[in-house]
């Protein structure tokens, strides 16, 4: 184990940020240089709080199972050769989770009871980082090829972890992804300042060498490849294609100008930010920009309005301002709702709890130039309006964030004839198996809007089962049954 008094000797302290006055005039991650690097100088001594527990919360609270103990203890002895390699045994993607995970393994990891937890995600990133940086992460390529065919659709976190398994198991794996370059949401929705795009680059580098094939600006279920075409083509298929319809407010202006879907505006800053120009890109320079929805979506419209340079930023959620601690029926270890401050958040901006909006009024060009909005509280799980409560604010770009409802069900989803479950998310069993023979689903096209992690998670144990159905057995990990909740949101 660590240092068996790692705990008693040393505090919590995690990776300095840039000073906000620099990092809002870039688009580059938020941390000096990268967060692995940031962390050199005090990452063994915090791999040494670790109690390398009897029973290790932070393992069962990780949808990866990330063998997390032991990786502590690798690097506080400076192992870090084989702490990457017991971290890739359980995670495809560590940079990713290392960068953008809400890491409920640190809400449930045992020294955070009565001290600060460990930093387990700080760990990760560090450990990955580095084996880069060493020239450690390589090709794995199979050994020999099964002859098996395999369409994964979609590109995001789940699509890219199956792909990795499946083509490592020696299946011929074709990715087809409709936007023009593969990542999915890491691509295109998680801005630059979280996570720098050369980490999408650097992986997708290394399972094209492993053998896998990227097609990109396909959109399968129009075209040629329909669902039917790739039944026959494939000898199994994988659905990865993300929870993308957006949740709308149908209110009074709606139509007028100025209103956009997050998913609308973020990936058109991202492509900006990394040199593309965007015709006709929304923009929020100078404007006052209103966000509805208090999440980490709203969060990233947040930071990436500040570095267009708003002329005012507000965040609108309809629950109450959480509490700083742990609420009494959220007890450790599971993953509990506190408030929380994002990196955008340091940074700027006004957060308003318990307000619904009822309207938007427009200018006489058909533009939004504000929104009414008036305060509201649950009772016995009703909302209720508070009368007098009603007042308008500025707001000349308004942006939706407010959640997925799931897949889209026309195109593909049709013509395949998959069952959706009562969400409207597609039904699959606990091989992730969906009602159509050979076809399988993975992240939250089946689970509904989720997180990095069980989107990894999912593609995982998604590969096991297509690699069950395609060879009758497999050695690959399925870490989780779609219906499990380890501790989790
Ligand atoms: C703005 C934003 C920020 C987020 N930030 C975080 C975060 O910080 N941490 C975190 O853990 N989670 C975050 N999430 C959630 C996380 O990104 C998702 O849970 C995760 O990306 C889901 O992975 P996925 O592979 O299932 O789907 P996606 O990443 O959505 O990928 C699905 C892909 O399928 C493609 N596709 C769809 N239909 C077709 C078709 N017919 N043909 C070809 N391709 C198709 C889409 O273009 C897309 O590229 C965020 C989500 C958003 C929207
Ligand atoms: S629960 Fe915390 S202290 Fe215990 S093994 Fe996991 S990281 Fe270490």
């Amino acid at each position: 184990m660590a240092d068996p008094k790692g705990f008693l000797k040393h505090t919590r302290e995690v990776a300095g940020r840039r000073p906000v006055e620099e990092r809002v005039g870039d688009w580059d991650e938020v941390y000096p240089g990268g967060i692995g690097r940031a962390l050199l100088p005090i990452i063994n001594v915090q791999a040494s709080r670790c109690m390398d527990c009897g029973i290790p919360f932070c393992h069962s609270g990780c949808p990866l199972g990330n063998i997390i103990p032991e990786w502590n203890d690798l690097v506080w002895r400076d192992d870090w050769d084989g702490a990457i390699e017991r971290l890739h045994a359980t995670n495809n993607f560590p940079e990713f989770t290392g960068r953008l995970c809400p890491a409920p393994c640190e809400t449930a990891c045992v020294l955070g009871i009565n001290q600060p937890a460990v930093t387990i995600k700080n760990i990760e990133v560090s450990i990955i980082d580095r084996a880069y940086e060493s020239g450690f992460v390589r090709p794995q390529p199979p050994e020999w090829l099964t002859g098996k065919t395999v369409a994964v659709i979609g590109s995001g976190p789940a699509g890219l972890a199956a792909a990795q398994q499946l083509t490592r198991a020696g299946h011929t794996v074709a990715v087809y992804e409709r936007a023009d370059q593969p990542g999915g949401l890491l691509r295109y929705g998680i801005p630059e300042f979280k996570m720098e795009k050369k980490h999408v680059e650097r992986r997708l580098d290394q399972m094209r060498r492993e053998g896998t094939v990227f097609r990109s600006g396909v959109e399968v279920g129009t075209g040629k490849l329909t669902g039917d075409a790739l039944k026959d083509r494939f000898d199994a298929v994988v659905l990865a294609i993300g929870s993308t319809v957006a949740r709308d407010l149908p209110v009074p202006g709606r139509e007028l100008g100025g209103i956009h879907q997050a998913m609308e505006f973020l990936p058109q800053a991202n492509r900006v930010a990394l040199g593309e120009t965007v015709e006709g890109q929304i923009r929020a320079d100078g404007k006052h920009v209103v966000i509805i929805g208090g999440g980490d979506t709203g969060a990233d419209c947040l930071g990436t309005s500040i570095r267009q340079g708003a002329a005012s930023i507000t965040q609108l959620e309809i629950m109450p301002q959480p509490t700083e601690d742990r609420p009494n029926g959220q007890p450790w270890p599971t993953y509990p709702m506190i408030y929380r401050v994002s990196s955008a958040h340091e940074e700027g901006g006004e957060r308003v709890y318990s307000v619904s909006t009822k309207e938007f009024l427009g200018d006489e060009d058909g533009n939004v130039r504000a929104l009414r909005l008036v305060e509201v509280s649950f009772e016995d799980g009703r909302l209720v309006e508070h009368e007098g409560t009603e007042r308008e604010i500025p707001a000349d770009l308004v942006l939706f964030a407010m959640g997925f409802l799931g897949p889209e069900q026309g195109g593909l989803v049709e013509q395949l004839g998959l069952e959706l479950d009562e969400r409207g998310n597609i039904k699959r069993d606990d091989s992730y198996a969906t009602n159509v023979e050979g076809v399988f689903v993975a992240g939250d096209a089946g689970r509904g809007q989720s997180l990095i992690v069980w989107a990894i998670a999912e593609g995982r144990a998604a590969a096991a089962g297509v690699d069950t159905f395609l060879t009758g057995s497999t050695q690959l990990p399925a870490p989780i049954p779609p219906t499990a909740r380890p501790l989790v949101v």
